[in-house]
């Protein structure tokens, strides 16, 4: 939104640096019809900003009826654009002075067969005498949610020539997603498009019809150069699209993964894997033609259920895969047995899973739009990484985890992840619960889905009471608990009582499931006791490694993933 021509421009040339090829001038506040020369000023501001912008441009003046702030007389913002039509005519053809795009919305370019032409006037169009540069987008806005009428409202849009042979270049519709299953309507109308087309759903829903757009062909997509400077909610910056969801590289084969859960605006997991896509192999390219991009599904088993399957069904999505996150891990096992998935066996003794992974038919031929051509689900599969991880990292740090006693602080979904991956590898686990009953039910299930080789091994779990817990009874803590998480409201908590970790063994391993901080109490107590430690991050980046391995079939590049979230977690 400009504020003033001045920072306007400063605005558009660090969007020019930050790597926009375009961009849009909201001139909603910079356009005063009323201000003491009639007008006169602020129309000046408008053209100044056309013939100063140093990327092209686009140019609206957004009424307050359509969801902008332009609250002025409506004949003067047609007025404008009229001037803006003059303006581009007493400029040489390709000389800067007009504005590339002019954003005219649906019902004022219907409004009347007046309005209609005074706009003509401003854009290219078959009658148009001059020689002009500037072509119309003709959109239509819903800051609400997904228009009734929208199917009528796109055969409206349609019915209206296209350039050449009328003067509507390009379409552009925009509302508010209401779920992320909005998106896939949004590219099924890309892919329909009878000319150059935006569809973009607003909001964190629409994230993916912003990121996706050259996947399905989308003319463009708009970002904002800062996070709160968003025109609209949910767009991503020029920075985020470009540098994490390698924007630039997103074609019609481009594989679509995500990060299922509620709340996941948050989720490092989109700047670990978008990166591991992005980095190139021995041959120069990249490691895979994927994008990874937040998907927020709300908490209840039939949004899960129908996002899902609504995903994977969509023949152009090519939908291979998911990161599934707090609240949805037991909804994506619940799934896979009424869909008849392949459940990886210690997913089903867990009784969760974090990852879903697609394969999918090749692609039937490019149906003439660039899409690729579709694809079916071939093989789905589920899995649990968090098990593999909390293993993998204990291991490390203790060399060794037969027969060694381990605590476990909590009992809930990565309790159960741990305890399971623990006695599988022949450690007796030791599970602390603030509700004992619910440590004694983890306990039971554990041992009741434990393998024949876990036994031979001399895998053991059992239950005990919160207030049992010291630092004295075994050789490694394991913090399942939010407990000294940022922002969970315990920050500044940890799940053993303070001076505790004095009377550990030299050696005990303490290993904090919580990463953000890395460094929760429990690990700078543990630190303060000269004890090894294994932080959260570990934790995460090795989980997040295996769900890169299990849907590119590569390994991630080494240390990348534990690299950059200790680096994003250092600015926050
Ligand atoms: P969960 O299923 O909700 O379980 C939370 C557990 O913490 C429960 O046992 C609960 O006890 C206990 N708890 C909660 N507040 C407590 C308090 N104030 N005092 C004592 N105990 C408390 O959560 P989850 O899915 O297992 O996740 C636990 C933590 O793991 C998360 O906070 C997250 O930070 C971390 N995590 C890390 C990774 C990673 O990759 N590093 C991955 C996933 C999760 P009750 O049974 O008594 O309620």
């Amino acid at each position: 939104m400009a504020e003033s021509v001045e920072s306007a421009l400063d605005d558009a040339r660090a969007a020019k640096d930050a790597g926009a090829d375009i961009v849009e001038f909201r001139v909603d506040r910079l356009f005063d019809p009323g201000d003491e020369t009639g007008g006169e000023l602020s129309v000046k501001r408008v053209e100044r900003l056309c013939r100063e912008t140093p990327l092209p441009c686009i140019v609206t003046c957004r009424p307050v009826s359509e969801g902008g702030e332009y609250d002025g007389e409506e004949a003067a913002r047609i007025a404008l654009f009229e001037r803006l039509g003059a303006l581009a005519g007493s400029s040489p053809k390709g000389a800067a002075g007009a504005p590339r795009f002019l954003d005219v919305e649906l019902e004022t370019y219907t409004r009347s067969a007046n309005v209609r032409q005074k706009i003509h006037l401003a854009v290219a169009n078959p009658g148009q005498l001059r020689d002009l540069e500037t072509s119309l987008i003709l959109s239509f806005h819903d800051f609400q949610g997904r228009p009734s009428d929208l199917m009528r409202k796109v055969a409206r849009m349609r019915a209206e020539p296209a350039s050449p042979d009328g003067a509507v270049a390009v379409h552009k519709i925009a509302y508010r997603g209401r779920s992320v299953r909005d998106n896939l309507e949004l590219f099924d109308l890309l892919l329909e498009r009878d000319r150059p087309t935006i569809a973009l759903a607003m909001g964190e829903e629409g994230l993916l019809s912003r990121v996706l757009a050259p996947k399905f062909g989308g003319f463009l997509t708009f970002a904002s150069l800062r996070p709160q400077e968003a025109t609209a909610p949910g767009q991503p910056t020029v920075e985020e699209l470009l540098s994490i969801y390698r924007f630039r590289e997103i074609g019609p084969a481009t594989r679509v993964y995500g990060v299922v859960g509620w709340p996941v605006a948050q989720s490092l997991s989109p700047l670990v894997q978008n990166a591991g896509f992005r980095t190139r192999d021995e041959r120069g390219a990249p490691l895979h033609d994927g994008a990874y991009i937040p998907l927020p599904v709300p908490p209840e088993w039939e949004h899960f259920k129908a996002t899902m399957l609504a995903f994977l069904d969509h023949p152009r999505l090519d939908f291979c895969g998911a990161s599934v996150t707090i609240p949805h891990k037991e909804h994506a096992l619940r799934l896979a047995r009424d869909e008849r998935w392949e459940i990886e066996p210690l997913a089903s003794r867990i009784g969760a899973a974090n990852t879903i992974a697609v394969e999918r038919e090749p692609a039937s031929g490019s149906n003439g739009s660039g899409a690729s051509g579709g694809s079916s689900p071939r093989r789905v599969r589920v899995m649990n990484t968090d098990a593999p991880a909390v293993a993998m990292c204990l291991e490390r740090a203790m060399r060794g985890i037969k027969g060694r006693r381990i605590a476990l602080l909590g009992a809930g979904g990565v309790a159960a992840a741990a305890a399971t991956a623990l006695v599988d590898e022949g450690a007796t686990v030791v599970i602390h619960n603030r509700t004992l009953a619910r440590a004694e039910a983890l306990a039971s299930r554990v041992r009741d889905a434990m393998t024949e080789g876990a036994k031979a091994l001399g895998g053991k779990v059992v239950a005990a009471a919160w207030e049992k817990r010291c630092g004295s009874c075994c050789e490694a803590f394991i913090n399942c608990t939010p407990l000294g998480m940022r922002g969970g409201g315990a920050e500044n908590e940890s799940p053993l009582p303070e001076g505790e970790l004095e009377h550990a063994a030299p050696g005990t391993v303490v290993m904090d499931t919580v990463y953000n901080p890395p460094r929760t109490p429990l690990i700078l107590s543990a630190l303060k006791n000269n004890l090894p430690t294994v932080d959260g991050v570990s934790m995460f980046a090795a989980q997040a490694e295996a769900q890169f391995r299990a849907w590119t079939g590569r390994a991630a590049p080494v240390g990348l993933f534990e690299r950059l979230v200790r680096e994003r977690l250092a600015k926050s």
